[in-house]
């Protein structure tokens, strides 16, 4: 399986039918300059660049990768594109220190049986709600804790749809990743009220 565009300027550039069985949901944004959501879980940086090469794009423009939050499956390859192309990283600040510091237990690296470094964040979240600009693309940017403490969901609205990035919003909920049940229904009627038409998940695919 390739590439899929999901509507215009959004994609859908690996999984783990697309390029690893490790690897999460990856989401492409041609906002201008490339904007990533979510990275892979170990080795996939050739499969990715070729699948951004074949939709016609530059992989050189990649500016951006935001992480919905510290898994190794979302994380993994954040580091591998900052040494290529100097992207720049956002977590949320609750998630940011187990990238920084290479938490084996709190990205779940010990678990997946991953290797990883320590990545270092240029932008951390604090905020409810924080706007992130692309030209004139507003992207927002939703603490949404519940899975993780400082798991974040995405929003944009273009082509007259809304379009939202929910990672992984249908859990595993496990009290040694922080995840908090009380605080996962709240994210969840954030998230329900937003009304979004088209839902792009972080191992399940596109809604
Ligand atoms: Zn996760
Ligand atoms: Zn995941």
């Amino acid at each position: 399986m390739g590439p899929k565009e999901i509507i215009k300027d959004i994609y859908l550039v690996g999984s783990s039918d697309i390029t690893d069985s490790k690897d999460c949901s990856i989401y492409l944004l041609d906002l201008g300059e490339l904007v990533l959501i979510d990275t892979w879980a170990g080795t996939s940086v050739d499969p990715i660049i070729h699948n951004i090469k074949e939709l016609g794009l530059d992989p050189g423009n990649l500016s951006t990768v935001v992480l919905t939050h510290c898994h190794i499956d979302h994380v993994g390859g954040a580091h591998e594109l900052k040494k290529r192309f100097g992207v720049r990283i956002i977590i949320h600040d609750l998630d940011a220190a187990a990238v920084e510091t290479w938490d084996k237990n709190l990205t779940g690296a010990s678990w997946y049986g991953v290797n990883f470094a320590p990545l270092p964040v240029d932008v951390k979240l604090t905020k409810d709600e924080e706007l992130l600009y692309f030209g004139t693309q507003k992207v927002v940017c939703l603490h949404t804790p519940g899975h993780t403490q400082g798991s974040i969901s995405l929003y944009l609205d273009k082509e007259d749809k809304r379009v939202l990035f929910g990672q992984d919003i249908h859990g595993p909920f496990f009290a040694e990743f922080g995840a908090n049940m009380s605080h996962w229904q709240k994210s969840m009627e954030t998230l329900l009220a937003l009304n979004a038409d088209i839902l792009c998940e972080g191992h399940f695919g596109v809604y």
